[in-house]
């Protein structure tokens, strides 16, 4: 026997759920179980998406065994209807004599979307929640707008769950969402959350706000909602059953920031040395919008990334002198004032790998590049009493911040004086992605070590020219994690676990190039 919910204690409900609802699919009743089967090996709680079936109508013993096999298991049945984001066309009847065949099967738990109850005879609902538990949901695919007027109209059909789903269209849609489950959740039974790649905010802190519950999807590729991320990223990357009052959040601010490796880098660091924190990615579209939730959520840490490095100075009370230098600022921390501090960790990205590897004080190191990073590197390197040289597409641009850091500027002409380097680091953005370009040709590459900034993909071209002329490489990766544990450090006073974060940031990057190995093949066969 499944779990019975009878309307004797369904004020305890909310407290016996899992903290995670694992949404599964199938466009059959057999792959729907299957896939059940493969969820429940690491969650008690699932949603049956029968509104994916060919014919949503079939499942019902097949559920039925399902449940029985697993009593322990906690299950919705969900029949969404197209308009409110689901596939079922049928009428109102249909749907809702499917969603109690389900709760007949074991569901303890039916969702049935606002506009559907609008329509339905009260009594009929009222009869389905006298077998199951009744979710109340709402769906706004466009905006995180009048949430306290939704829920009023909400709250004039008797449930036992409100579940207000918006989509954020800027981060502060979350506070929006958040501050709403804080006001409201005393009264209601309430599960809230934004779609979308701005909403993961209210995704992995939804519940410390008040919302009973969260979706997530049973694996990557199969989301039932616009951001949904797996059930396994949630418990082990953000951890989100442990997170409470006092958890610290962080974050990596930019724009694009979807394929941002830091989140796993960082949780995985924030695990590893047992600190209360969290780190999510913030699809910031302005800066606006992203200091508006530093200061409401409120964020201790920043990662700053592209195009907001330099920007990012004038919102900041202070920082240190090496990051005015550079003129660019990659890690923000609010002090307890709540005042914020910007400092500059690219540099020890470069400069701790070369200390590894060599003696920086007597290196001549030439640098590609002399934007930004290339900024970090000189100012770091010449403090090292290194000797450097820049090299730029543009001479003005090397010119310049030759005379910044006193460093020297070469020509591309004159760089075959030069017999050899110790060093040579491409700050260039020449072999990102799927450019096959290289900033030096094969016979310009003198020098003992290459350092790649760039680590996607991990092999660029020069890498590959630098490798096949005996030169040991420095893969970008290095300086990815090494300015990420210097972060941590500022952020929590505690030494970062490198070996840790390398290896979880190796690992999201062979899999990232499979994925799209795979998908390449697969266009191919098409
Ligand atoms: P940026 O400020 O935009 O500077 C780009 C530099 O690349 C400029 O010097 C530019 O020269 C040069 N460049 C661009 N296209 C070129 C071309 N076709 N031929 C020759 N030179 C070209 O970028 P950034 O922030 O410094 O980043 C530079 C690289 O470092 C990027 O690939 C970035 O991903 C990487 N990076 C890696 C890490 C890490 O953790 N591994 C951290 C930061 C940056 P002009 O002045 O002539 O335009």
């Amino acid at each position: 026997m499944a779990i019975a919910i009878n309307n004797t204690f369904p004020r305890l409900l909310p407290l016996r759920l899992p903290k995670v609802c694992v949404a599964v699919t199938g466009s059959d009743a057999t792959e729907l179980v299957d896939k059940a089967e493969a969820a429940v090996r690491d969650s008690g709680f699932l949603e049956f998406r029968l509104d994916y079936l060919s014919r949503p109508a079939s499942a019902a013993s097949k559920i039925k065994n399902f449940t029985e096999l697993h009593p322990q298991v906690f299950s919705v049945a969900t029949c969404r209807r197209k308009a409110g984001g689901g596939r079922f066309q049928g009428s109102v009847a249909a749907q809702l004599q499917i969603l109690s065949r389900a709760a007949n099967s074991g569901c303890q738990l039916v969702d049935v979307e606002l506009e559907t109850a609008e329509r339905a005879k009260p009594a009929a609902l009222q009869k389905l929640r006298t077998r199951a538990a009744l979710i109340l949901s709402y769906h706004d695919f466009r905006s995180s707008k009048k949430l306290e007027g939704i829920l009023e109209r909400m709250a004039r059909v008797p449930a036992d769950f409100y579940k207000i789903v918006t989509t954020a269209t800027t981060l502060s849609d979350n506070v929006t969402m958040m501050k709403f489950l804080e006001q409201h959740s005393d009264r209601h039974s309430l599960i809230g959350l934004c779609m979308g790649e701005q909403g993961i905010i209210s995704r992995v802190l939804g519940l410390r706000a008040g919302s009973v519950f969260t979706f997530a999807s049973a694996n990557p590729g199969e989301e039932t909602g616009p951001g949904q991320v797996t059930a396994q990223e949630l418990r082990s990357t953000y951890r989100i059953e442990n997170l409470d009052a006092a958890t610290r959040v962080y974050g990596v601010a930019g724009d694009p920031i979807a394929h941002s490796l830091s989140p796993i880098i960082m949780n995985t660091a924030l695990r590893r040395e047992n600190v209360n924190g969290v780190y999510v990615a913030l699809h910031a579209k302005s800066l606006a919008d992203l200091m508006a939730c530093v200061r409401e959520i409120p964020i201790h840490g920043l990662s700053i990334t592209m195009p907001y490095k330099e920007a990012i100075l004038e919102h900041l009370d202070n920082t240190d002198s090496h990051t005015a230098q550079i003129g660019a600022c990659n890690t923000v921390v609010r002090a307890q004032d709540g005042k914020l501090y910007g400092f500059n960790t690219d540099t020890s990205g470069i400069v701790r790998p070369l200390e590894q590897r060599l003696s920086l004080p007597a290196a001549k190191v030439l640098v590609l590049g002399a934007g930004g990073a290339a900024r970090a590197a000189v100012f770091g390197l010449k403090e090292r009493g290194s000797e450097v040289y820049i090299l730029n597409r543009t001479l003005a641009a090397s010119q310049k911040l030759a005379r910044a850091a006193r460093a020297r500027f070469i020509k591309r002409a004159d760089l075959k004086k030069f017999t050899s380097f110790d060093v040579i680091v491409n700050a260039t953005s020449v072999g990102m992605g799927n450019s096959k370009d290289a900033p030096l040709s094969d016979n310009e590459i003198n020098a003992r070590f290459l350092f790649e900034m760039i680590y996607d993909p991990p092999e660029t071209r020069l890498i590959q020219m630098a490798r096949a002329r005996g030169v040991e490489v420095i893969p970008g990766i290095e300086m990815l994690v090494q300015q990420a544990a210097r972060q941590f450090e500022i952020w929590t006073g505690k030494p970062a676990p490198l070996d840790e974060m390398l290896r979880v940031a190796r690992l999201a990057m062979q899999e990232r190039t499979a994925r799209k190995a795979w998908a390449k093949a697969a266009g191919k066969k098409k």
